[in-house]
């Protein structure tokens, strides 16, 4: 077998044997129920589940996170059963592998108006956060295997690993895994745009890798005479499509870019940070208007670090990010980085929400919840994704994801859809069938509107409507008509 379970074991040693055994369970069971099966790339399919428990691995999720990665595929692509699964590997892994398929059937469609319901939608869906780590590691592997996937798929599949996944791995904190899943679909989503940003990387490459050496060296070396406490210095290349982002914002003039490169300042403590700052900014002109201080202000995702830029003494601008080593884990794994911390609670963050007024998004909810980590190992078996409660997640004819308050109507959902087809609604059909005005849309229905320019609203609809959009435009309706 080319893929020996002793190459995930390895990448995390610190293993209980009982935790070992279950993973080395799970690999034999995937590894029998995907004999028969290829991939797009004629490798056996279970490279692909082997590679996504390796990912898991990295992200150091738990045996049960990764033994569910190996066997996530087995009910949607094998003849093996939930009772069988079960029989084998009891409820909590079942329960995770049913996530992951249920989450499988979720398509993006290509409506950036509608990406954020469908990505609100993949959490509600998801229940378990641990079912979004598979899903992120699940499709980070195959967005790195798409040029073995029929054309016509690449591109739909690329941007929906773009507007959805990475988007998502954006608001949980997981700095790494965003940036591959973005680097991976980048080629096939824009295929041109992603030719011209790799000729910018290339040249910044050939000119820059050595000026950036000299300035590390030398600032590494005055670090150490003033004693700063440094654990290490390296840099970082910003990831294509990110400096693609930032070459649409200044049309394309790289010299408007200073950060392609970023000098990175890895430090004990938070202390140690503004130390750092100090001497860095004692040593080198700092260019103004360019420091900010992510660790007082988080990003609202959670990142924290220091950035700076200077005057580099080489002759151009620096990009310097300070930061402690958890704040580094935290900007790579976010939420997941978590697990696995015996010591425990989030000690790098202050709690004070810096904008109390502002409505507390999800992903702010989230974090906060980080915060009040008792008991870490069982942080993300008890985390509980019901920020979305209150809303139901249905569907248009054609896939596209519409959010409503509970108990809302179809006519609802077609003011939600545009105003025209509100102010035109004739009747409807839920998941194929005719239904009256007044019901209630459930989760995942999928709601067809028939609309008719005779028809018109009634001050009746009025109450058959639970959303402020809806009775808004029936109330203007019915005030232009003079009703
Ligand atoms: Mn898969």
């Amino acid at each position: 077998m080319n893929y020996p379970v002793e190459e995930l074991l390895a990448i995390k040693p610190d293993l209980p044997m009982e935790d070992q055994a279950l993973i080395r369970l799970a690999f034999d069971y995937g590894s029998k129920a995907h004999v028969e099966q290829k991939r797009n790339s004629g490798e056996p399919y279970f490279s692909h589940v082997f590679e996504t428990a390796k990912i898991l691995a990295q992200m150091n999720a738990d045996a049960v996170t990764i033994s569910a990665g190996l066997l996530h595929d087995v009910l949607e692509d094998t003849e093996t059963t939930d009772e069988e699964l079960r029989g084998v590997f009891g409820n909590e892994i079942v329960t995770l592998v049913e996530g992951v398929t249920k989450l499988g059937h979720l398509k993006y469609k290509g409506v950036a108006r509608h990406a954020e319901s469908l990505r609100k939608f993949f959490i509600a869906s998801a229940h378990d956060i641990r079912v979004v780590a598979i899903k992120l590691a699940d499709r980070l592997h195959n967005v790195s295997t798409l040029e073995h996937v029929p054309a016509e798929k690449q591109r739909r599949i690329a941007l929906e690993t773009l507007e959805i996944y990475a988007r998502l791995a954006d608001r949980l904190g997981m700095g790494k895994i965003k940036a591959q899943l973005e680097d991976g679909a980048f080629p096939f989503a824009y295929p041109e745009e992603h030719k011209k940003t790799k000729q910018v990387l290339d040249a910044f490459t050939t000119s820059g890798e050595e000026h950036l050496t000299k300035v590390a060296e030398t600032l590494g070396e005055e670090l150490r005479i003033l004693d700063a406490n440094i654990t290490s210095l390296n840099y970082r290349t910003k990831h294509a499509y990110s400096l693609w982002n930032k070459l649409k914002v200044f049309d394309y003039d790289q010299t408007k870019i200073f950060d392609i490169y970023a000098l990175r300042v890895l430090v004990p403590t938070i202390g140690d940070c503004y130390q750092a700052l100090g001497i860095i900014h004692g040593l080198y002109k700092p260019v103004p208007g360019k420091f900010k201080d992510y660790i007082a202000v988080p990003k609202p995702n959670g990142y924290q670090s220091l950035h700076t830029a200077i005057f580099d003494g080489q002759g151009s601008v620096m990009e310097v990010q300070i930061r402690t080593e958890e704040m580094h884990k935290e900007a790579e794994y976010g939420i997941y980085s978590h697990v696995g911390y015996k010591e425990g609670g989030r000690t790098a963050s202050g709690s004070n929400n810096p904008n109390p007024n502002k409505k507390i998004s999800w992903t702010q909810e989230l974090l906060e919840a980080q915060r009040h980590i008792e008991n870490p190992e069982d942080f993300l078996k008890h985390l509980k994704l019901d920020f979305f409660k209150e809303k139901v997640f249905v569907y248009t004819p054609k896939g596209d994801v519409i959010e409503l308050p509970k108990g809302a109507s179809v006519i609802d959902f077609a003011y939600a859809i545009h105003s025209d087809i509100g102010n035109h609604i004739f009747g409807a059909k839920i998941n194929g069938k005719m239904i009256p005005l007044e019901t209630q849309v459930s989760q995942g229905d999928i709601v067809e509107i028939l609309r008719t320019d005779k028809s018109k609203p009634s001050r009746k609809w009025l109450d058959l409507c639970k959303t402020t959009l809806a009775k808004q435009h029936i109330r203007k309706y019915l005030n232009e008509h003079g009703q």
